[in-house]
């Protein structure tokens, strides 16, 4: 697909009853990408008719998160505050004979299943309400029982021409009649969503392949509203190596829990939405670029498997090919001082898995540096060697070629005692980079064996 007919609108309709975890970061991410790739707009509506679950707070955190991805909505809608609409569809299709009380407890339906099971039956709803006389149902409201209401299926098969998985099929009658209105009177998620879409003229419905028996449904109570149905587009869902689904338990994996520990969202938007892709899983930078990238036809429909692990190998990636002017308000924000701070990022940044590691370098630069000096008399030479200033990126050269030639020291010898009194670490940064950051100063106390 290269052109829309119209521009799309699509929408991420997450329930406000938790963080958002990198599992969730895939649909959103496809549908923000693909309003993107044709110039649509995204739709963000909180799914929160679950009252006693859903919170302000994890809405907001939901907005935040998401902006933290690079999504910031066109729209905003909560299905809470649009209940009237849910009700005058629900009247509507109670007009059509499509939806209808029925009044078992779980109880009774549970030993129905089993009655059915046991004769080698398929569990599905006997619609045994349905044959319900007038009388029958004023017994039982009299008996103190409230309905729940349940759409009549029509028995046929739903089939839908999906933009991942090509022509799809649900049989709707192996289906039993699904429960749209609580007794309570409270909405399960299937009819608010269809409304919604149909109402606010949602174009392209993208989510997890776990709706694919839903859109059979929702696509039958879209027709019987006499609303447009919008396409379908059903990816395959991140998994761990193991197979595992990524719930909400898995806590390090929510987004907030990714940002705090400093990872890159450009990683975790590669993460999210390549894996289980048509593309090496590769850092972009971009969202344009990415949405380039991104092709809904081409997502595999194996699981999405992936490594946590990948995410480091993806941010070191990312972090070795950022641009200083990028990087530079966070290492402004570490203390790094403004006049060092570019020839320090291009010094440390091939030296970093993630950005906030720079904070680490720069205190090697900035002190205090305990150093580590087994050779006294070795480093005394060497700091009576040390160039006057200004140093540049060829000091350290100048200087190790003078200590070679004074001391006879050389290779691993001559460089790791000074690299230990300079910086008290056996591994860092090139020395010819770092040594004009430290400064002749600090160099000649560090050598001296103060803690500067
Ligand atoms: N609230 C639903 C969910 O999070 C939305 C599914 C959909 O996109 O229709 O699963």
């Amino acid at each position: 697909m290269t052109q829309l007919d119209t521009a799309p609108l699509v929408r991420f309709a997450p329930s406000p009853t938790g963080y958002l975890h990198l599992g969730n970061a895939r649909p959103a991410l496809l549908n923000a990408l693909f309003a993107r790739r044709y110039g649509g707009r995204f739709l963000l509506r909180l799914d929160d008719t679950d009252r006693e679950r859903s919170t302000e707070a994890f809405a907001e955190a939901i907005a935040e998160d998401l902006a933290w991805l690079g999504i910031v909505p066109d729209l905003r809608a909560r299905q809470s505050e649009r209940a009237a609409i849910h009700d005058a569809a629900a009247e509507r299709l109670k007009a059509l004979g499509r939806l209808y009380p029925a009044y078992e407890t779980q109880e009774e339906l549970e030993r129905r299943r089993r009655r059915q099971l046991g004769r080698g039956l398929p569990p599905i709803y006997d619609r045994a309400a349905l044959e319900l006389t007038e009388a029958q149902r004023a017994a039982l409201e009299a008996e103190g029982r409230t309905p729940h209401w349940r759409f009549k299926l029509e028995p046929r098969t739903v089939t839908w021409q999906d933009l991942v998985r090509g022509e799809a099929h649900v049989d709707c009658a192996s289906l039993s009649d699904p429960v749209l209105i609580r007794a309570d009177g409270s909405y399960l998620y299937t009819l608010p969503s269809v409304v919604d879409d149909a109402e606010m003229g949602i174009t392209h419905v993208i989510r997890g392949e776990d709706h694919v028996t839903n859109t059979g449904v929702q696509i039958q109570i879209f027709e019987a509203l006499g609303a447009a149905t919008p396409v379908f587009g059903h990816h395959n869902l991140l998994t761990t190596a193991e197979g595992e689904g990524l719930s909400k338990r898995l806590g390090h994996l929510s987004l907030r829990g990714l940002r705090e520990a400093g990872y890159e969202p450009a990683s975790v938007r590669a993460l999210a939405v390549l894996t289980g892709s048509a593309e090496a899983v590769r850092p972009v930078a971009s969202l344009d670029e990415l949405a380039g990238l991104v092709d809904l036809a081409h997502i595999s429909r194996a699981p999405a498997k992936f490594d946590p692990g990948e995410l480091d190998g993806l941010n070191a990636r990312l972090v070795h090919a950022m641009p200083f002017a990028e990087a530079r308000d966070r290492l402004l924000a570490m203390g790094v001082s403004g006049s060092q701070a570019e020839p320090f990022w291009v010094a440390v940044q091939a030296n970093l898995g993630k950005v906030s590691e720079a904070a680490d370098w720069w205190r090697v630069v900035a002190g205090p540096v305990t150093p580590a000096i087994a050779d006294p008399d070795f480093i005394a030479a060497a700091a009576g060697l040390l160039p006057s200033e200004p140093w540049d990126g060829e000091t350290w050269k100048a200087w190790t070629t003078a200590v070679k030639a004074g001391t006879g020291a050389k290779g691993k010898g001559l460089f790791m005692p000074l690299r230990l009194a300079l910086t008290g670490l056996e591994h860092g940064p090139d020395l010819s980079d770092l040594l004009p950051l430290i400064g002749r100063d600090r160099a000649a106390r560090r050598l001296a064996g103060e803690t500067a």
